[in-house]
């Protein structure tokens, strides 16, 4: 697997004789785009950090993945977690950061101690002024939001605030900051230093009701049928679902690109699958996916926090059989208006799976009404 190649230094070594601005060009050439979600072009991210200013300057590497059916970035912290730490340092040196910070999922709380003798062995080798502390989240999925992170390591409720300005702009203690997440920061210091990295190269999570789930390596644009042959599915495959915020589609040999997935009203966000066989509800599945929005909302803006409650009641009625014609209607309603209003991405995409299982499956949800 090309996210497994040790790059010993020498990305770091080239980045230095390259300077910022020759590292940063090399990254926009390679076409590295951030692998958390947003797919953000690393090196404009970094050029905007380097830009500012300031005489302090962060990294943050978000490793804070809490999507359900995600975990790449454990993966490769526990596979390559050298390279993980050359790409932070390369990412600090080219901004011009001196202290960096991972910001480790709490559920992730056994890498800690492996992390951070890596961590000193990298900074030992690499003779560095970079300083890397490991702060470790208390197991709250919106902390994954890169504004909510930068509350928590300053010690506040780990809540997102609306932007701009962006953290390379203003980030940490109001200073410059370039968040990446895990995989983006690996992939630099192989972008750096592989003449032949392919960019199309992606890690897919899939999950469900497959025998063989994992982590998987494969090209942006593979057919479904074609990772569904490697993940081998249980039984006839009824739906996907791009983790819990990407919503799901009905099962069709698409190739898995992002403009394929958003023409399923769907998200391709971190190539995460879930894979969901005919044996299932969907009406089921929603009301698990519902309440763990509901459980997950921060609180701090009223339609993801009290609109995500009224979704999860709205299903558990359908479930008990209560629900009529107009609930679902206005099930559909609230999908609507939650995501149009919320501040953050949480309560922006927490209703995708609603509005995108009442489009395919609404048969599942009308068999159940009164
Ligand atoms: S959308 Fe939800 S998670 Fe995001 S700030 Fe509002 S309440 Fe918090």
């Amino acid at each position: 697997m090309q996210i497994l190649e040790k790059t010993e230094l020498k990305a770091l070594k080239k980045a230095r004789n390259l300077g910022p601005k020759k590292t940063i060009s090399l990254l926009n050439k390679k076409g590295l785009t951030g692998r958390g979600g947003a797919s953000f072009p690393t090196g404009k991210k970094w050029e905007f950090a380097l830009k500012q200013k300031s005489k302090e300057k962060y990294v943050i590497c978000n490793a804070d993945e809490g999507e359900p059916g995600t975990f790449k970035d454990k993966f490769i912290m526990q596979k390559n977690p050298e390279t993980l730490i050359e790409g932070i340092l390369i990412a600090s040196e080219t901004i011009g950061a001196k202290q960096a910070y991972i910001y480790l999922r709490g559920e992730y709380e056994n890498l800690k101690s492996k992390l951070e003798k890596t961590i000193t062995k990298v900074i030992r080798k690499a003779k560095t002024k970079v300083n890397i502390e490991i702060i470790l989240g208390a197991g709250a999925y919106v902390c994954g939001e890169e504004t909510a992170i930068i509350k928590s390591i300053e010690g506040f409720r780990g809540q997102p605030y609306l932007k701009p300005p962006y953290p390379p702009v203003e980030g940490l203690y109001g200073k410059p900051t370039v968040i990446n997440n895990v995989e983006t920061l690996t992939a630099a210091a192989h972008a750096i230093l592989l003449d032949n990295w392919n960019s199309l190269l992606r890690l897919f999570c899939i999950s469900g009701d497959v025998t063989k789930p994992g982590v998987y390596e494969l090209p942006a644009g593979i057919k479904l049928s074609e990772a569904m042959k490697l993940a081998k599915p249980k039984n006839p495959v009824k739906s996907v679902y791009f983790g819990c915020f990407g919503g799901c589609m009905p099962y069709k040999d698409i190739e898995l690109t992002h403009d394929n997935i958003c023409g399923e009203d769907c998200v391709s966000g971190s190539c995460t699958m879930i894979v969901v066989d005919n044996t299932r509800s969907i009406v089921d599945l929603a009301y698990v996916i519902s309440k763990f929005f509901a459980y997950e909302s921060c609180g701090k803006c009223t339609p993801c926090r009290e609109g995500s409650v009224r979704i999860l009641l709205l299903i558990k009625k359908i479930r008990q059989g209560k629900a009529t014609a107009q609930d679902l209607n206005l099930l559909q309603e609230l999908g609507e208006h939650i995501g149009q209003t919320s501040l953050c991405g949480l309560g922006q995409s927490c209703t995708n799976h609603i509005l995108t299982s009442l489009k395919h499956f609404r048969k599942d949800f009308e068999k159940e009404l009164r």
